[in-house]
């Protein structure tokens, strides 16, 4: 009988392994390019629990950590970016509801992430559930959040590379806020069986703001989330998302990943709770390949 060592490159592990060293060594000596100016990238899917959040904080952590200067701002009452980047969001924490609001500016709110050097947050507490209703009332309501960046970059001493908004599960007014806030829309879509079901809807949306409130916003990127390469069903969602959208969709697909799930709840992104995870690689590389379409453009 012949054994394998399992670190010999003959185990479907060892290989594994292998091809996940080959691939982290690729996309860390990768030059991740900046920006000249700052890219604004709503991340939206009137779909809750299809990965918005995880990939708001992942990537914004991903390209932090490759030296970009990143601001999430949390626009969804739950406030999970808030917890995934371990940013305070207690009820009485000044959070973007008093931005919204007009209380205060983004610069008066923003936190730094105790994870990485040059990332930010603008936390969301339970405050903004009231904001989608208080805003109708408010002078240009679908603009407020706008407003606010648009000051903040302009006044920020440091140059900011990326702006990521996290969207609540809704095409209300807080979404609509961060429609007009930005010029790029990333929408994530799970490997799932609904997964195109609600699209037609979202593009519609966006192409109604478009019209009407933002002629510059497009869909900039989609990302596949949540793929398990065992089913047939995920691979057929692939498919048939890059046959509809092969412009947007980027090649990095974002594995189903117990890590990915589990960094959340010790306040951290995956990228520095377990750097050497499969997750966190494909959230690497999915920076990556942002990045560098944004040096294209
Ligand atoms: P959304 O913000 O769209 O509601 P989340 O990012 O909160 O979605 O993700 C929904 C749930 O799925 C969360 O519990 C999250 O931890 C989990 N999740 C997200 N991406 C992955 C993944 N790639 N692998 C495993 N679990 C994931
Ligand atoms: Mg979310």
């Amino acid at each position: 009988m012949t054994t394998h060592s399992p670190y010999d490159g003959s185990t479907p592990l060892a290989r594994e392994v292998a091809d996940i060293t080959r691939r982290r060594q690729a996309v860390e000596a990768q030059q991740f390019p900046l920006p000249s100016s700052a890219r604004v990238i709503t991340v939206a899917n009137q779909k809750g629990g299809v990965g918005k959040t995880t990939t708001t904080v992942n990537l914004a952590a991903a390209l932090a950590r490759q030296g970009a200067h990143v601001l999430v701002i949390d626009l969804d009452p739950q406030g999970n970016a808030s917890t995934a980047l371990g940013v305070e969001h207690r009820a009485e924490t000044p959070s973007v509801y008093d931005v919204i609001v007009g209380e205060a500016t983004i610069d008066e709110v923003v936190q730094k992430s105790p994870e990485f050097e040059r990332l930010y947050c603008v936390p969301a507490t339970i405050h903004l559930a009231g904001a989608e209703i208080e805003l109708v009332s408010l002078v240009a309501r679908e603009q407020r959040l706008r407003t606010a960046v648009e000051l903040y970059l302009a006044e920020a001493d440091d140059p900011v590379h990326y702006v990521f908004i996290d969207c609540p599960p809704s095409l209300g007014l807080l979404t609509i806020n961060a429609f007009v806030a930005a010029r790029e829309v990333l929408i994530p879509i799970q490997c799932e069986y609904y997964a195109l079901e609600g699209l037609s809807q979202l593009l519609n949306s966006i192409q109604l703001i478009e019209r009407h409130l933002n002629p510059e916003l497009r869909v900039s990127t989609i990302l596949l989330t949540m793929y398990d390469a065992r089913t047939n069903l995920a691979n057929q969602v692939v498919a048939d998302v890059r046959e509809h959208f092969p412009q947007q969709v980027l090649n990095t697909l974002i594995p189903r990943s117990v890590r990915i799930s589990e960094a959340p709840s010790y306040g951290q992104t995956v990228i520095s709770y377990d750097h050497n995870s499969p997750g966190s690689l494909s959230y690497l590389e999915a920076a990556a390949e942002i990045a560098m379409r944004g040096a294209v453009a």
